[in-house]
């Protein structure tokens, strides 16, 4: 009994600086997350990423959480191109971020994703 609270708060503490460690490395989590397209929020026009620094911004100064500062700014987007124009702006950025992807792996990746995207829906 009177070891017991000891050893349960030692366990705590080691899996918890594990876990704290392992995801420190900066963009690198965001970098997989965009490859696996899991937890986090992409923009609904080229699929970076979001992240509180990079929303856009709506006509009334305000946050667009739906689309990154490069595609959305002022309450408009930035450039008028269509979705395989981005999508071939994206795959050398996507490449660069993929150590090993294939140009035609990144672009069959963004093929998939880019019409499920708010944008090119
Ligand atoms: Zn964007």
């Amino acid at each position: 009994m009177q070891g017991d609270a000891g050893r349960r708060g030692t366990a705590n503490l080691v899996s918890r600086g594990v876990r704290r460690t392992a995801g420190k490395r900066d963009g690198s989590s965001q970098v997989k997350g965009f490859v696996v397209r899991t937890k986090y929020q992409l923009c609904q026009s080229c699929s970076l990423p979001l992240d509180s620094d990079s929303y856009g911004t709506n006509a009334d100064g305000s946050k667009n959480t739906d689309y990154c500062k490069y595609c959305f700014d002022n309450g408009k987007f930035t450039q008028n191109c269509t979705m395989d124009e981005v999508i071939d702006l994206c795959v050398p950025y996507v490449m660069s971020i993929t150590p090993g992807l294939s140009e035609e792996t990144a672009r069959t990746q963004l093929g998939k994703l880019f019409p499920t995207l708010k944008r090119w829906k």
